[in-house]
């Protein structure tokens, strides 16, 4: 399985698979223009998308949903509570809701449910191409699934979103610092490192951290804690906020 990162973070969140020519799109909070070069300069044809997954209605995962399906018939899957928050917003959206084993040619997909301040927010689990990859940024805390989750995957994409005391010296106003640090906010550096310690198992040998706040993150504060967490075996990186990530051959 292929995996590229177009964009990760509170400013547009968008990532793209492929197996055997197939490709799925995670999360479209980057303008359909974006998307489409942004795998143009990979080489990837629009016409390799075969649908869409959303994981929450936020802008930064949403924002260039309405005008992608106005011009492209990919099917967008969700959770119920999701499509319902996005039927308005996406009128020409062909919502379609995510079950245990979804399948899409070579894909098999599966959600599960994340605590963030969201309607029915998700984590995506997929296989391909004998590869199992999670999926799992926007979480206020681990859950057991995500855990579980962890243990069975070759790959994770995984939110490792701020460092506590940079968040709580920086400017946010008090209100929204008690939003992220909530069980319905965001992951820290130092939860992502702690699950991924706890939760790894042999198989695991690429940790991509995801969703890194501008302003309360640095990359390599990211990647230093959760590197010494995990065995030297497992390749850890970030994803970048605004240009490409990747490929990478899971
Ligand atoms: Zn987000
Ligand atoms: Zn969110």
């Amino acid at each position: 399985m292929k995996v590229l990162i177009l964009a990760s973070g509170s400013e547009g969140n968008c990532i793209y698979l492929e197996e055997d020519g197939s490709g799925l799109i995670i999360d479209a909070g980057i303008s359909r223009k974006r998307i489409l070069n942004g795998l143009a300069e990979h080489g990837i044809s629009k016409e390799n998308v075969e649908a869409v997954f959303i994981t929450h209605e936020h802008t930064d995962h949403t924002r260039g949903l309405r005008i992608l399906c106005k011009y492209e018939n990919y099917p967008v899957y969700a959770s119920e509570g999701t499509i319902e928050k996005l039927t308005y917003q996406v009128p020409r959206g062909d919502f379609r809701s995510v079950f245990i084993g979804t399948r899409i040619n070579g894909f098999e997909i599966s959600s599960l449910p994340l605590p963030h301040d969201a309607v029915e927010p998700v984590a995506y689990v997929i296989e391909g191409g004998g590869s199992r990859m999670l999926v799992a940024t926007d979480l206020g805390y681990v859950t057991e699934g995500v855990l579980r989750e962890i243990s069975r995957c070759q790959a994770v994409i995984f939110e490792s979103n701020h460092d506590i005391e940079m968040l709580n010296n920086g400017p946010y106003p008090e209100d929204l610092k008690a939003r992220i640090l909530s069980r319905w906010g965001h992951l820290s550096n130092k939860q992502c490192a702690a699950a991924l310690k706890q939760a790894h198992r042999g198989g695991l040998n690429l940790v991509i951290l995801a969703h890194l706040s501008l302003e309360n993150n640095s990359p390599e504060l990211a990647l230093a804690e959760t590197a010494k967490a995990l065995p030297k075996s497992i390749r850890v990186v970030t994803a970048s906020r605004r240009t490409p990530t990747g490929p990478f051959l899971i």
